[in-house]
């Protein structure tokens, strides 16, 4: 479904990723680890179009979306749950929502979409009025996960999810990511909760210094010596 071939990214000297490829099949959750600073969040917003490609191409269904503006790959299907959360938090819940299908029409359908999340998530039904600045690190999450499903994505990218979360909102949230792919959506995540990400995903990259070191299913990485030294800290 999406498939990333030699890309190579730069913020003016720096060279955050230095050729990279990556395929996420449809259906699928692949997650992407690797230290502060490898490149992850790079990654994910060069697929968003946020961050342009120096070198390489970024394919999407078969077709290249590289070089495309950020709206019309969201409305290819790619949506993108941001690190931080980034909720407008001078909005209500609802508004929030709303935002997340801005591009699109269908009124009656986008009605049930809202209905559905907010059933999939009640403390944001309880919340549908109330400012999101002032929800809690765990419903800011919600709604932001919320949010990008209300474009209706093949495509959803999380990008730390689990980050700044209490440890039962942080099991929640990766319950909800993989409910979210058994309904069908596929889902590429950027986790530094390195063995909870590798233990859900179906297959997974690692990431140092903007270069791909390895990959496989989720037991090769977590079976394997460097990963276990260097990332899920055993010896
Ligand atoms: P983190 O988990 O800390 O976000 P990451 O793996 O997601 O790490 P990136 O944020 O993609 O890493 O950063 C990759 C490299 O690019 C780093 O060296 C970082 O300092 C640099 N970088 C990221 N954003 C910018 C920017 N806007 N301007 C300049 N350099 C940047």
């Amino acid at each position: 479904m999406l498939e990333i071939r030699n890309l190579v990214c730069r913020y003016g000297k720096v060279t955050a990723l230095k050729g990279i490829s990556l395929t996420v099949p449809e259906k699928q959750l692949v997650v992407l680890v690797g230290a502060n600073g490898a490149g992850k969040s790079t990654t994910l917003r060069a697929i968003s179009g946020l961050v342009p490609a120096a070198s390489g191409g970024i394919f999407f269904c078969g077709q290249e979306i590289t070089g495309m503006s950020a709206s019309r790959i969201l409305s290819l299907g790619i949506a993108h749950c941001p690190e931080g959360r980034r909720v407008f938090p001078h909005m209500t819940v609802l508004e929030n929502l709303e935002m997340g299908c801005y591009l699109r029409s269908d009124g009656k359908e986008i009605s049930s979409d809202l209905d559905r999340i907010f059933s999939l998530f009640p403390r944001l039904a309880e919340r549908r009025k109330q400012v999101a600045g002032t929800l809690s690190g765990g419903e800011q999450q919600m709604l932001a996960i919320g949010r990008a499903m209300m474009s209706r994505p093949k495509l959803i990218m999380f990008d730390e999810p689990s980050l700044g979360l209490a440890p039962n909102i942080v099991e929640q949230t990766f319950a909800i990511i993989q409910s979210i792919r058994e309904s069908g959506t596929t889902v590429l995540m950027v986790e530094q909760n390195a063995y909870a990400a590798l233990d859900m995903c179906n297959y997974a990259y690692l990431l140092e210094a903007g270069s791909m070191v390895l990959e496989g299913p989720g037991e090769k990485l977590i079976n394997d010596p460097h990963v276990r030294e260097a990332y899920l800290g055993a010896g």
